[in-house]
């Protein structure tokens, strides 16, 4: 399959062939050339998949086709759950369309001056990126008009809905002309997506991509068990300064923690910076900077401030503590591994925190592996005869972990609470207080 038996325009086609790819990924070889026919769509598809380029080249195809009347609004909406997903797609936008010279494009997020996206929006503008909150503001401002949008695409709408859009969306699309064409993509389109979908579309075409499972195909995932938080933070140092490590994401649960976190890796000398959202957004775009052009080799982040992170050097994802959820777990580990290179994604998970791994590893489908790091084994009472045998490398692994067989190991945990961390309370995570007595028995061989 090639991208010229997509339909798709030779402007486009160019400007792919400059990108470097030659062949269309799944959800673009399905999605362009439905988006193609007009169709409203619904599409699952996740981080990494090629998703941005899915709906990118249709909407670029109707600009080609359907130049705009002078004095009109953007053709072309665009809404993202988060600030950096916006500018990567914004970008997107101008790496598909640089054969078309007369193309304007706004990225209109929150944190960025205001007055300067409305200076922006006082020329005409093809294609509007923006965060729904930000977006509401020019509205209500009247700095921009919608009634001339003719696509409309939500993406990561499940994300949006998680962060309290749902309300703000529904006001965007109003402005909007119902014989629009709708596409939206989601991990999931289940639920309250499926609500949202069925308001928003019509006649809308589902286009389901890979099952969850399938989900991380080039990223090894592993586990390390850590005792305590001192453990967890030796784990992590050691893991910082493995040679195969080029550049990572470490993950925590709260803003301050990634603060604290990042200042200490400093002070041990390592190349490291925080990225939160309760920073300026041109403080988050030039830590960003800074790890694409490898002034840090570290960001110590939070799930929101890393949502459509896409740095081709992020080798390693370091889940710090673990995600609130399943989907923030694909989500994270998706950041490596990025344009079809490998990745690593290491969870380290306190004795309290297993529950949410085992509800990850439902989600996926796939049991991750269990590792240990030499000199750094978590203290356990493994029966020294199911030890691992040990390890010449620096790290070793000790196989699945095989959940059926190891009924204990779900019973210790009885605190943890699947899918959710919400119990937890300290900013590491917490769960160390009774880290001895829960430690797993037979989770680590
Ligand atoms: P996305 O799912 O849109 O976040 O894209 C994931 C990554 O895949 C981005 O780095 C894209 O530039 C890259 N990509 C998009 N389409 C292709 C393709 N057809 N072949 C190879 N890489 C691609």
């Amino acid at each position: 399959m090639s991208f010229e038996s997509l339909g798709l325009e030779n402007a486009l086609l160019s400007a792919i062939e400059a990108t470097g790819y030659t062949t269309p990924t799944p959800v673009q070889i399905q999605a362009i050339p439905a988006a193609l026919t007009g169709a409203d769509l619904l599409v699952s598809s996740h981080t990494g998949s090629g998703k941005t380029a899915a709906f990118t080249l249709p909407c670029l195809q109707r600009l080609i086709e359907q130049r705009a009347q002078p004095g009109s609004g953007p053709r072309v909406l665009v809404l993202t759950p988060t600030r950096e997903l916006a500018q990567q797609v914004e970008k997107a936008v101008k790496t598909y369309g640089r054969k078309l010279r007369w193309l304007n494009t706004a990225c209109l997020v929150g944190g960025a001056p205001f007055i300067a996206q409305a200076k922006q929006l006082s020329r005409p503008v093809d294609v509007v990126v923006a965060t729904p909150g930000r977006l509401i503001d020019h509205l209500n401002r009247r700095k921009l008009k919608l009634s001339d949008v003719q696509m409309l695409i939500l993406d990561e709408a499940d994300r949006m809905l998680d962060m309290g859009f749902a309300e703000d969306i529904e006001t965007i699309v109003a402005a909007t002309p119902q014989d629009r064409q709708t596409l939206l993509f989601s991990a999931t389109l289940d639920g309250v997506v499926g609500n949202l979908a069925r308001k928003l579309t019509t006649d809308a075409q589902r286009i389901e991509i890979a099952p969850a499972q399938e989900r991380s195909g080039n990223i090894e995932q592993r586990l390390l068990l850590a005792d305590n938080l001192t453990h967890k933070t030796r784990l992590l140092e050691s893991l910082l300064e493995s040679d195969d490590l080029q550049q990572a994401v470490v993950f925590t649960a709260t803003k301050r923690s990634a603060d604290e976190l990042s200042i200490s890796l400093r002070e041990k000398g390592f190349a490291a910076d925080a990225l939160h959202g309760d920073m300026q957004q041109r403080a988050r775009n030039r830590t960003l900077d800074k790890l694409r052009n490898g002034r840090i080799s570290i960001l110590v982040a939070t799930d929101v401030a890393a949502r459509g992170i896409d740095v081709a050097g992020i080798s390693h994802v370091i889940n710090f503590d673990p995600p609130r959820c399943a989907e923030d777990y694909v989500h994270r580990i998706g950041r490596t591994g990025r344009a079809g290179r490998d990745g690593i994604a290491i969870t380290l998970s306190g004795p309290r925190e297993i529950g949410v791994i085992r509800a990850i590893e439902r989600y996926t489908g796939k049991s991750i592996e269990v590792h240990v790091i030499e000199g750094l084994e978590p203290v356990s009472r493994v029966p020294s005869s199911r030890r691992p045998p040990a390890a010449r490398g620096k790290h070793h692994h000790h196989g699945s972990r095989d959940r059926s067989a190891q009924p204990n190991g779900r019973s210790s945990f009885r605190n943890a609470r699947p899918g959710s961390g919400k119990g937890r309370s300290s900013a590491h995570g917490g769960g160390y207080a009774h880290a001895r007595s829960a430690t797993p028995k037979a989770q680590t061989v």
